[in-house]
């Protein structure tokens, strides 16, 4: 990707234009860090770009962007602009096409200001960025609260860039953002899910969290989550405090290879815990497990997550006390649960669990992973289902439906617990539901004729 951005740009130079990396790679290069994607800015007009590259496609051409597809990679290639207006608080009303210097000072900080000239080695910087990267500091181009109320997504984006890199905050724009904290909740939803996204896929991930907390952001995008605060905990079991302290730590606590799904179900696996507090023989937070999956659900379909994502993240949440039961499970039982596809991210989110713990007991989790290990061994391969959900239907003459699938598991796991083994007994198993059912539906319909009676 490197050697044909560089490419790009002796083309664009060679035609008479300017041309550099822009932005975030040179940011990163100057750290030492490995640019994602490399974004160039040029003097030359979206039309003058299309002439002189080959494979282009117009994507944002209105505001002066082309994406040029060369060698399998793509390169947004922006022509030099200045930002005037911005009536939404997102979109420049309009662009201008300027010079680099303009361009520079329309960015929102100023180590992600700067460009850098690849081939005569050289660092273009209008707004100071490099001495505020030594210095590892985050500072808005101008003056802060007039770029906060351009584009209020650079609350979000400022609180994710100083912890991404373990940066402090200039003054005036740590100042700026507690001052105009309450414009974090006009961002859409979408784009806060998005920054949100980042942030917790940051190491580590707790840091964003604390300082959205400590600037009062976190009150207009998640205020479900204050309540963690101060949420009392019972001391033998919980020497680590309220129940904030104890989701920060358990989330710090999570490898770098965790996906994003375990680390929303960590950061919401106990927010259901202050609504069910209750001081019994001591502390208790009965169900909790389901409030916090309640409210999971509620504040994910709120920021726009996806459906398929958000039951995953509700379905951890909602199993993460099973880890008890489960030991004394039937064999068959045990196997259902091993087996599922989101076990393994389920046992992830029960070890960060127990590191979010003083004192931590790694006991049950440990003899849980013992007992997984066995079962997967000792079945060498998964065992194709005994029986189809169509011959269910077929067999007790029921449409599709949430009853078939719920017989389906119970005939899996009596399937994996070794109690039938051929399809024959599979049938006769599901003959024996359907009678059992019959039975009761009848009953069941008497008792609803005598009421009428
Ligand atoms: P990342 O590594 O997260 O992609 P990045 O710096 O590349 O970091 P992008 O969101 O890809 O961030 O944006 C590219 C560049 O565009 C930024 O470096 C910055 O110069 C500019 N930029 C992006 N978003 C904004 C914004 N909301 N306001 C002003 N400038 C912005
Ligand atoms: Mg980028």
């Amino acid at each position: 990707m490197l050697p044909t951005s560089v490419e790009i740009i002796k083309k664009l130079k060679k035609a008479g234009y300017e041309a550099y990396w822009a932005g975030g790679c040179v940011r990163d290069m100057l750290l030492g860090i490995k640019p994602k994607d490399y974004d160039i800015v040029t003097s030359a007009k979206p039309d003058e770009i299309e002439e002189i590259l080959e494979h282009t496609i117009p994507v944002g051409k209105q505001f002066g962007v082309i994406l040029a597809v060369q060698n399998g990679h793509n390169f947004e290639i922006a022509t030099f602009r200045s930002d005037s207006g911005y009536s939404d608080g997102r979109r420049p009303d309009a662009v201008t096409f300027t010079t680099a210097e303009e361009d520079a000072k329309r960015r929102d900080f100023t180590i992600n200001g700067m460009f850098y000239d690849p081939i005569a080695d050289k660092v273009l910087d209008y707004v100071g960025g490099q001495k505020d990267l030594e210095a590892r500091l985050i500072r808005f181009i101008g003056n802060p609260e007039k770029r906060i109320m351009e584009d209020h997504l650079r609350i979000l984006r400022a609180i994710r860039f100083k912890n991404e890199y373990d940066f402090q905050y200039e003054p005036k724009t740590y100042s700026a953002i507690v001052k105009n904290a309450a414009y974090a909740d006009k961002v859409s939803n979408e784009r806060i899910g998005i920054e949100l996204n980042k942030m917790i896929l940051s190491t580590p991930p707790a840091a964003p969290f604390n300082d959205m907390e400590d600037t009062q952001v976190l009150k207009e995008i998640i205020p479900e989550l204050l309540n963690l605060k101060g949420c009392a905990q019972p001391f033998e079991y919980h020497k680590e405090g309220d129940v904030w302290n104890h989701t920060m730590l358990a989330l710090n606590s999570l490898p770098e290879t965790a996906p994003l799904s375990v680390r929303w179900a960590v950061l919401f696996h106990d927010i259901g815990k202050p609504d069910t507090f209750k001081l019994k023989e001591r502390i208790r937070f009965d169900k909790h497990v389901n409030k916090s999956s309640e409210l999971a659900h509620k504040i994910l379909i709120r920021l726009k997550f996806p459906r398929k994502f958000i039951a995953e993240v509700c379905w951890m949440i909602e199993h993460h006390m099973m880890m008890v039961p489960l030991v004394d499970m039937s064999e068959g039982r045990k196997l259902h649960w091993f087996l599922h596809p989101l076990f393994l991210n389920l046992m992830q989110v029960f070890k960060a669990d127990i590191e979010g713990t003083d004192p931590q007991d790694f006991s049950l989790y440990e003899k849980i992973l013992e007992l997984y290990r066995e079962s997967i061994n000792r079945m060498p391969e998964e065992p194709a289902p005994l029986i189809t959900g169509k011959e269910v239907m077929e067999v007790l003459g029921i449409g599709a439906g949430e009853r078939v699938g719920r017989i389906l598991n119970e005939m899996r796991e009596k399937q994996l617990g070794g109690e039938i083994k051929t399809k024959k007994q599979a049938v006769s198993l599901l003959k024996k539901i359907k009678k059992m059912e019959d039975a009761r539906l009848k009953v069941a319909s008497k008792v609803k004729t005598k009421a009428k009676k």
